[in-house]
């Protein structure tokens, strides 16, 4: 079953440089995957709609750079945090310019870069970012309290069933990212038997919303993506 944490794509050829973020990263609870080319680094974007990307500039094939600009071109809007080397003044330039978020050069502190991580994530994501793990999630009125396994909007309470809050739990933690009803099954099968008819997964969405949103019939937070899956809103 997939974990609350943030994840991480760290696009790194250089093997320590790669090791070394992919377990202190880990250590502070992300889940990390890493890629050792642009080619595979895009692949993995694409497919897994990391919440952060880590991305070295100067990358064997298909570089940092053209990464991002395929990456932004495809609509792709997480976070970029760029791994440049010493004196290459240009590389910040073209960098931001291309739509990264914020950039290190190398050789960098661990410490830093993680405060960096931190500070980005939270600007992308709000009170996601407090722990790596994710604890609390906040979309304008809307609090999802993991840990105590609490929903909110605004001073109101919202009772919602185990499985209600697991398909709650999983479409806001990754705001934009499509789940289709396949997966959402899966991800909420460990938490309760679930009938495997994936039509089970529309009444769930349905009950939810009514709980949730002002207007069921015009959701602000579940969205319906037709012909895909359900996507929690991005702000
Ligand atoms: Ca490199």
């Amino acid at each position: 079953m997939r974990g609350v944490a943030a994840s991480i794509l760290i696009v790194e050829d250089e093997y320590a440089v790669a090791r070394g973020l992919q377990y202190a990263l880990q250590q502070e609870g992300y889940d990390i995957t890493v890629a050792r080319s642009g080619e595979e680094g895009l692949e993995i974007a694409t497919r897994a709609a990391p919440d952060l990307i880590v991305l070295d500039v100067r990358l064997p094939g298909m570089d940092g750079f053209e990464m991002l600009r395929r990456l932004r071109g495809a609509g792709n809007k997480a976070p970029v945090l760029f791994l440049t080397a010493r004196d290459e003044e240009m590389d910040k330039v073209i960098g931001l310019e291309l739509g990264a978020d914020d950039y290190m050069t190398k050789p960098f502190g661990l410490r830093e870069l993680m405060s960096r991580i931190k500070s980005l994530h939270r600007r992308a994501y709000g009170e996601l970012a407090d722990a790596a793990g994710g604890r609390v999630i906040r979309h304008h009125d809307l609090l999802i309290d993991l840990d105590r396994r609490r929903v909110q909007r605004g001073d109101r309470r919202l009772s919602l069933t185990a499985t209600e809050f697991e398909i709650l739990r999983h479409l806001a933690s990754r705001p934009g990212r499509v789940f289709s009803r396949r997966e959402l099954i899966e991800l909420v099968r460990d938490y309760e038997a679930l009938d495997q008819d994936e039509k089970t997964i529309n009444v769930h969405v349905s009950h939810l919303r009514e709980k949730l949103e002002d207007d069921p019939s015009d959701p602000q937070f579940i969205l319906t993506v037709r012909g895909a899956g359900y996507a929690f809103a991005e702000r």
